[in-house]
């Protein structure tokens, strides 16, 4: 394969940066780089659904996700199978589905998302369409922590009271302050 060797960190803390930059817009905190076989960041997205649809960015919508503002502005990719995406919290479905469909060749993130990531409903590794794509949860254990901390208040607020629940059990720490 032709991933990068770089370490994992200096890549999951900048879509931590941008999540920062999203929740500071208005948005909710996640955020995404993709990354290139020589460990070049060529894109960066962060999620837009608290601001305006603009010419360069996807915006005021739902679905205006960091991993799909990454998407729209790579277009068509080539070697999709060389590149990484690093999210700071776990794709949803439509981002891992998107990620599949395009055949990215690495898919990392931060920190899990117990109610709205796509690994509560799809067991990635088993999965026939994220076949062509590494899934790697995690690996960082000291930015996982940071971004249960950043998003914990946005799980609160944005999911129904099940989600939270889940979100309480698999991150009681850092949910622990929320109130
Ligand atoms: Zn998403």
């Amino acid at each position: 394969m032709t991933f990068h060797t770089q370490p994992h960190r200096r890549y999951l803390q900048e879509a931590l940066k941008l999540a920062r930059e999203a929740q500071a817009a208005g948005s909710s905190p996640v955020g995404a780089v993709l990354v290139d076989a020589g460990g070049e960041i060529v894109f960066r997205g962060r999620n837009r659904v608290g601001e305006p649809q603009s010419a360069e960015h996807v915006g005021d919508a739902s679905v205006s996700h960091a991993e799909m503002d990454v998407f729209f502005q790579a277009g068509k990719l080539k070697n999709p199978e060389s590149l990484t995406l690093y999210t700071s919290l776990e794709p949803c479905l439509m981002c891992g589905g998107a990620s599949a469909l395009l055949q990215l060749g690495r898919l990392v993130w931060a920190t899990d998302d117990a109610w709205g990531g796509a690994g509560r409903l799809i067991a990635w590794a088993d999965h026939p369409a994220m076949q062509e794509t590494d899934v790697v949860p995690c690996p960082d254990a000291d930015l996982e922590q940071e971004g249960a901390v950043l998003f914990a208040p946005e799980a609160k607020r944005a999911f129904p009271e099940e989600g939270w629940q889940l979100w309480q059990q698999r991150y009681p720490a850092e949910t622990a302050g929320v109130d």
